[in-house]
């Protein structure tokens, strides 16, 4: 018998999900109502419940397979021991907030691999952690409260996000009996194991509404992995705690300027005529890291030396600019090469006119989230004017050459000070046109003159 999930102690910490976000009349719900989960996990042998359930929820939401071992061993990490079985479900969403998930296709191990090697947290290096980042929840709450009924509160939990696509992670004492039937009974026996499931929404079922539980025990069992649930049954057995995710937005915290530099044949080559199409095919040689944009180039946005804008990739999108930072920067990259030549000590090229008011025009966008570029889904531009940096100030590298650090933050800084200069002489212009009103307006029916003169005026 496999005990993957653990009991819940009540903690009053936990954030309720009707305190936050209301009760609802249960009337406005429809009959039926599905997520579509990505696919049926089967996890085996294993005591990775909870992590599989986990990552289930959070597929709805992200539309990519996640990696149950890694949450797992951060579950685990957070437990402070990997040897025990099992996690419980506020361990598991703890981890989903404080790590996040990695893609399935970029695990290390798998289920297959040694359960104590994968459940081990030190076996996962830093790289992993920050690939997680990107995929962490920005919170959980418990669901229940607030309905006469926990079936009632699922189901409303589930209709109040359903644009953002949220189950229900739950668990129960399986039983048996409840294998071969896609709709579980309302009588059976009392033994059984603790497993971890989600709640994907709810169905009719000859005339009675049942909750969508689904499994990850593949799809040889119950109505193709998939399970029934009446009110009776989740509200006496779903004891061991009821939670849904809240999606962290990512938010771009940097932003980092980039020159195209030399060739590796010739460091001090101008690249100030590289074209998108030549930056494309060079990086797709080097990383063959397609964009959803369908380009190959490793930064958001690149500008030709004429003054062109193009965008790579979208805002929020991994990048492939500056190692370490590719997830919370937004990277532009300028046609030329700025390195000094120590021949003459002058660059090798020099941002052009255009170049420089495409840059400033951009960033000011950025900055103040009037830009009409292509941005994530969830992603959030935090950045500010002191956040631009060179690429040289991420990692070690030349990039952008001569440039001093400040150079771009100053060609901004023009912009806004030209716009305090305009509050100004707004400021300037209201104060006459106040005392102008004065001027033919003498208040004759304010009262007596008496006001505060700073002192008490013992009149
Ligand atoms: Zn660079």
């Amino acid at each position: 018998m496999i005990n993957g999930l653990r009991p819940l102690k009540p903690d009053a910490r936990d954030y309720q999900f009707s305190k936050v976000f209301g009760s609802i009349d249960l009337t406005t719900l429809p009959d039926e109502f599905s997520l579509t989960a990505l696919e049926v996990k089967d996890q085996k042998g294993t005591d990775l419940c909870t992590a599989f359930a986990a990552c289930t929820l959070s597929e709805l939401q992200e539309n990519i397979l996640l990696e149950p071992t890694y949450t797992f061993a951060k579950g685990k990490q957070l437990a402070g021991e990997y040897e025990s079985w099992g996690l419980d479900l506020r361990l598991i969403c703890k981890a989903a907030q404080k790590y996040g998930f990695i893609p399935a296709d970029k695990t290390k191990y798998t289920i297959e691999d040694d359960r104590n090697v994968y459940a081990n947290w030190n076996n996962w290096d830093q790289s992993f952690d920050i690939l997680a980042r990107k995929h962490a929840k920005e919170g959980y709450f418990s669901v229940g409260a607030g309905y006469s009924s926990l079936f009632d509160a699922i189901r409303a939990a589930i209709w109040q996000n359903r644009a953002e696509k949220r189950g229900v992670l739950t668990g129960a004492i399986w039983r048996s009996s409840w294998v071969s039937q896609g709709i579980i009974p309302k009588t059976y026996e009392e033994e059984g194991f603790a497993h971890a499931y989600t709640y994907i929404g709810w169905k009719k079922i000859n005339g009675e509404t049942y909750l969508i539980a689904h499994l990850s025990n593949g799809t040889n069992i119950g109505d193709k992995g998939i399970f029934y649930f009446p009110r009776e049954v989740v509200d006496r057995e779903n004891t061991f705690g009821n939670f849904t995710f809240k999606d962290m937005p990512l938010t771009l915290e940097n932003i980092a300027i980039h020159h195209t530099g030399g060739y590796e044949f010739n460091k001090y080559a101008s690249t100030r005529n590289l074209t998108v199409e030549q930056l494309n095919n060079a990086h797709q040689l080097r990383f063959n890291f397609k964009s959803s944009l369908g380009s190959y180039i490793g930064y958001n946005f690149f500008i030709t030396s004429d003054g062109e804008v193009f965008q790579a990739r979208s805002i929020g999108e991994e990048t492939a600019a500056q190692k370490g930072s590719n997830l919370n920067t937004i990277s532009i990259c300028l046609a030329g090469n700025f390195i000094i030549n120590p021949l003459d000590n002058k660059m090798v090229d020099e941002p052009t006119e255009e170049q420089k008011k495409t840059l400033v025009t951009l960033l000011v966008g950025l900055l103040d989230g009037t830009h009409s570029h292509v941005i994530a889904a969830g992603s959030k531009i935090t950045a500010k004017l002191y956040n631009i940096h060179p690429h040289r100030f991420f990692s070690p590298t030349e990039c952008y050459g001569g440039l001093p650090d400040n150079w771009a933050r100053e060609l901004v800084s023009v912009v806004y000070k030209e716009r305090i200069g305009i509050l100004q002489t707004l400021l300037s212009l209201y104060t006459k046109l106040v005392e102008l009103y004065r001027s033919f307006y003498q208040p004759t029916l304010g009262g007596s003159d008496r006001e505060c003169g700073g002192y008490f005026n013992l009149k």
